[in-house]
């Protein structure tokens, strides 16, 4: 494919499927070597066969010594990419305090624990790029029954700007996406679910589809692309920002 990420190395979490995987692919086709983690070794097995590039680890990002390890395995990468995230269907009501310390554990606190755990090797070898996986539906605009999910992908785009500026003179950049509805296999499960309520799965697809104002869903190809960008020198200058690649869904 190309050459933008020749010599750097690369970490990516949930890379089993969705999102994450798209990025592990593109990165390994620029050029990087990649560290595809997830905590589902059949999904990582078939992204270890897509690519030579590609290296796999089971990586629950929930859990604090699993990420250490990992980290003193690894040890420095060039890029980070943070994409495990979970998404909450309902509001405030639907929303116990389990249901909410859960995402927050998976949504957010696993960025700190990750980031903070590379972070100091990424310093060590002169800096590095984060790539945090926010969402439209966070600071940039309330969704519907994404209360739990809203709040936590705002959180993001807080932890992706205070990073950005406490390491800015060290050559650490820190940028987060913000996708609007990205056809992933956990969105086509949460199509199948609400086709249950509103008589069909095609009904469903055109409920998603319609809160899209380009009036067609993402791909994960076009995240990777630009988490690929965010990834590559080709965007030096950019640090802190939360970029929407959304369809025109947050206009
Ligand atoms: P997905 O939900 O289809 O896949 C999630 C992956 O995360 C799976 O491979 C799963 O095994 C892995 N995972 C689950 N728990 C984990 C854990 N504890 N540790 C490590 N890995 C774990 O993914 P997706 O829909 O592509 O979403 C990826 C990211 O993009 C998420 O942060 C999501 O919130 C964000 N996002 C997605 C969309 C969308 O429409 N798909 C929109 C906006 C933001």
């Amino acid at each position: 494919m190309g050459e933008r990420l020749a010599g750097k190395r690369a970490i990516v979490t949930a890379a089993g499927q969705g999102i994450g995987l798209a990025i592990a692919k593109m990165f390994a086709a620029e050029g990087a070597t990649v560290i595809a983690t997830d905590i589902n070794q059949d999904t990582l097995d078939t992204a270890a066969a897509s690519s030579d590039n590609i290296e796999t680890r089971i990586l629950d990002v929930l859990d604090s010594d699993a990420v250490n390890s990992a980290a003193q395995d690894v040890g420095a990468v060039d890029i980070l990419a943070n994409v495990a995230g979970f998404v909450h269907h309902g509001s405030i009501l639907d929303c116990d305090e389990e249901a909410w310390d859960f995402s927050f554990d998976l949504n957010i606190k696993s960025m700190h624990r990750v980031t903070r755990a590379f972070l100091p090797a990424m310093l060590e070898n002169g800096g590095g790029s984060i790539i945090n996986l926010s969402s439209g539906a966070s600071s940039l605009k309330g969704a519907p029954n994404r209360y739990a999910y809203g709040t936590t992908k705002a959180a993001v785009i807080g932890l992706t700007k205070a990073i950005a500026i406490d390491f800015i003179r060290q050559g650490v950049r820190c940028n987060a996406i913000c996708p609007g509805t990205i056809l992933s296999p956990s969105l086509e499960q949460r199509i199948a679910e609400l086709g249950k309520e509103v008589g069909g799965v095609d009904k469903a697809m055109e409920m998603f589809v319609e809160r899209q104002p380009m009036g067609r869903l993402g791909t994960v190809d076009e995240i990777a692309s630009v988490a690929t960008y965010l990834a590559s020198d080709d965007s030096a200058f950019t640090t802190g920002a939360a970029i929407p690649v959304d369809g025109g869904w947050t206009l």
